[in-house]
Formats: C-alpha cells, sequence, structure tokens
C-alpha cells in the first residue's frame, strides 16, 4: 500500500510565472533535479511538467503541472502553467493560492508582456510576495554584458515597485535552470540561492484552519471502481475521511471516503494543502472544475457583487477601446468562469488604464465575499482584474 503523507515542515505553494520562452519549466526541472540529488524530491523531467494535465491524470494523483519538493525548512508544491492562456486562469484559480510567485524573466530579454501581465495578475489577486529568478544568466557573458544584466535587474524592480512590491528589497537571484538540469556547479549553487530566497523571503501565511471548509474544484477525475475525485487546494478549514460535504454548483451532498496529496493517502487536510478528495456516490458528470466542495450549509452563494476593477491597458494586453455598462465578458472566480453583466453606474465608460467601480451581475451563483480577487477576461485575454468590495 501507498506510504501516508507526514506532515514535517510548514507546507506552502509557490509558482513560476513570466513571459513565455523565458524559462519557467527548465527552471521548475532545475529545482527538483538539484533538490533531488539530496533526497529532498523527486527530479521531474521537462517533458513531464510541460504537458496537458489531462494526459498525466493517473489514479488519484494531482495534476502534474504541480511538482512537489522540500528544502530544509520547507514542504512546497510548486505549480508552473503549460502556456500563457492558461496561466492567466490559473493565477485566478490554482494561483490564486499562491503564498508566493518566482516571476522567471530572461537576463537576455528583459521584461516582456506577459512578464508585466503576471505581476499585475499577481497583486490582484493577492499574491504579496515575488522572488525575481534572473534566468539565463549563463548565457550573458561575464564583463560587459552584465551591465545589461544589471540594467534588466534595475527594470524588473521598477515593475515590481509600479505595482505595490517594493521593487527594491525584492530577492534577485541571477541562475541558469538550463545549466543546473546539466548539473553545472556554479549554476547548481544559483538554484539554491534562489531556494534560499524563497525559503527567507516568502513567510509563512496565515492559515484560516478554524474556519468551515472550503475547496474550489481544479479537476474532476474517475478512478474505475472507486468513484468520483476532485481535486485542487483547499483554501480554509480542514477536512478528515468520513466528512459530510456539499458540492455547490452541482447541489450535491455527500461523504469524503478518500483522501490523497501528491498520490500519498492522509487522515486529515489543512487550508493550503493540494488534494484529491473521493467522493461517495458521485456521478462523474454532477461536478465539475468551476465548482465549490465546502461544509454543508456553510456558504451561501450569488449572483450581484460591487467590485474594484483595473482595466488592463493594451501594453498589457488589454482593451484598446473603452468598456461601458452592458458590457458582458467571462469572470474567472476561484477556479470558476462565469459570464457577467456589468454596469459602471454614473462613471458609464471605464477606458484603459482606469480603475474603477462596478456592480456585476453573474450569469450563475457562486460563492462570493469581500476581498475575493477574480479576472475578467474576453475573447481569450485579460481585460481587468478586480476585487469585490460588497456582495448582493
Ligand atoms: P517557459 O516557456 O518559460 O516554460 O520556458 P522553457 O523552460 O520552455 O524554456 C524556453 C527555452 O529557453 C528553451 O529552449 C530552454 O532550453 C531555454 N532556456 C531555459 N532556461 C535557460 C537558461 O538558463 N539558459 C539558457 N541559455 N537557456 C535556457
Ligand atoms: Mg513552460
Amino acid at each position: 500500500s501507498k506510504t501516508a503523507y507526514v506532515r514535517t515542515k510548514p507546507h506552502l505553494n509557490i509558482g513560476t510565472m513570466g513571459h513565455v520562452d523565458h524559462g519557467k519549466t527548465t527552471l521548475t526541472a532545475a529545482i527538483t533535479k538539484v533538490l533531488a540529488e539530496r533526497g529532498a524530491s523527486t527530479f521531474v523531467p521537462f517533458d513531464r511538467i510541460d504537458r496537458a494535465p489531462e494526459e498525466a491524470a493517473r489514479g488519484i494523483t494531482i495534476n502534474i503541472a504541480h511538482v512537489e519538493y522540500e528544502t530544509d525548512t520547507r514542504h512546497y508544491a510548486h505549480v508552473d502553467m503549460p502556456g500563457h492562456a492558461d496561466y492567466v486562469k490559473n493565477m485566478v484559480t490554482g494561483a490564486a493560492q499562491l503564498d508566493g510567485a518566482i516571476l522567471v524573466v530572461s537576463a537576455l530579454d528583459g521584461i516582456m508582456p506577459q512578464t508585466a501581465e503576471h505581476v499585475l495578475l499577481a497583486r490582484q489577486v493577492g499574491v504579496d510576495h515575488i522572488v525575481v529568478a534572473l534566468n539565463k544568466a549563463d548565457a550573458v557573458d561575464d564583463g560587459e554584458d552584465t551591465v545589461l544584466t544589471d540594467l534588466v535587474e534595475l527594470e524588473v524592480r521598477e515593475l515590481l515597485t509600479a505595482n505595490g512590491y517594493g521593487g527594491d528589497s525584492v530577492p534577485v537571484v541571477r541562475v541558469s535552470g538550463l545549466k543546473a538540469l546539466e548539473g553545472d556547479p556554479r549554476w547548481t549553487a544559483s538554484i539554491d540561492a534562489l531556494l534560499d530566497a524563497v525559503d527567507t523571503y516568502v513567510p509563512m501565511p496565515e492559515r484560516y484552519l478554524d474556519a468551515p471548509f472550503l475547496l474550489p474544484v481544479e479537476n474532476v477525475l474517475t478512478i474505475t471502481g472507486r468513484g468520483t475525485v476532485v481535486t485542487g487546494a483547499i483554501e480554509r478549514g480542514t477536512v478528515r475521511v468520513g466528512d459530510r460535504i456539499e458540492v455547490l454548483g452541482a447541489a450535491v451532498e455527500t461523504v469524503v471516503t478518500g483522501l490523497e496529496t501528491f498520490g500519498k493517502p492522509m487522515e486529515e487536510a489543512q487550508a493550503g494543502d493540494s488534494v484529491a478528495l473521493l467522493l461517495r456516490g458521485v456521478p462523474r458528470d454532477a461536478v465539475r472544475r468551476g465548482h465549490i466542495v465546502a461544509a454543508p450549509g456553510s456558504v451561501v452563494p450569488s449572483r450581484r457583487f460591487s467590485a474594484q476593477v483595473y482595466v488592463l491597458s493594451a501594453r498589457e494586453g488589454g482593451r484598446t477601446t473603452a468598456v461601458s455598462t452592458g458590457y458582458r465578458p467571462q469572470f474567472y472566480i476561484r477556479t470558476a468562469d462565469v459570464v457577467g453583466d456589468i454596469d459602471l453606474g454614473e462613471t458609464e465608460i471605464a477606458r484603459p488604464g482606469d480603475t474603477v467601480t462596478m456592480s456585476v451581475e453573474l450569469g450563475r451563483e457562486v460563492p462570493l465575499e469581500p476581498g475575493l480577487g477574480f479576472a475578467i477576461r474576453e475573447g481569450g485575454r485579460t481585460v481587468g482584474a478586480g476585487t469585490v468590495t460588497e456582495v448582493g
């Protein structure tokens, strides 16, 4: 039988973000390789990280885009999003649960549009701590070119400051994911330095363990002979095998009959854990990504809310034209993707680059609460990022 999960160190959720091709997946693989050599991780090669989660969904195992590893002081779940579109969605779904992020910036290319967009989204969804991996440092010659790397570093710090991250104090570590993966000692050491920065700069977040259990569903799988499994990161509370839960959206109430994290069974899971829950007697089709598993009666979903929203500028990948009352984009709230009507009241229009307040009426009910972050998307791009200020 499988080895049970033993909680010996604090658990945090982190992830890589940044522009496509800047080396997020290579760096993720390199981190697991460096730590695997110490027995603190299992090496996850590049091509096992960089593929669609569905292909790898086997048994009760969680989404392959998550890898796990340990440093001396902590246990981490690390998420590496396969592509930009997934990234944006996951920033407000899976990644909304990030306790910290590693911003990967190629020292050769500097800040690119998705670098800026991810930083902005991270701020919006409440990722409070960012550590910068200035990647591909191997490809920048020592000497004259380090001036260029210095400029990139400066530019990154400015971007972070502009987004409220206090860019002067953010750790910026020059790394090479590629060379570390090849075992080059100089660059293996750079990965250690990066992990040290994460260990020390990203604080252990407050976990709401006493709150009623809530888990936004990320994925649904079927295990032949065992039933339906939902996966996701626990937003608050705790859950044990045998607990009664309800699935909001599916109108199902049932019992948790199995609980795992990274393929290891556990007795009790808590806020911050990435888990798979086996649910008794739930048909596969009844539950979807976007539904919420919660302690029965603990949340009341609603359709209306007020929010403060930042409308992305064209430079950040947003619209080139203003939006007005009656606009009906998609709202990405936790793992849900719901259409909503916006009402801008007396403001009437919101231009790219504006921060506005708006009332929203969603196409269906979802659990909402003040402070909840979300993204607004239209035709495959992010046009806004907001926070719920009032429900109803
Ligand atoms: P992602 O899109 O951000 O996940 O980027 P990938 O990890 O897929 O890497 C994109 C390309 O950059 C690949 O060809 C990598 O081999 C290359 N690359 C990644 N990290 C490094 C590095 O540290 N140094 C160099 N020279 N190339 C790198
Ligand atoms: Mg990648």
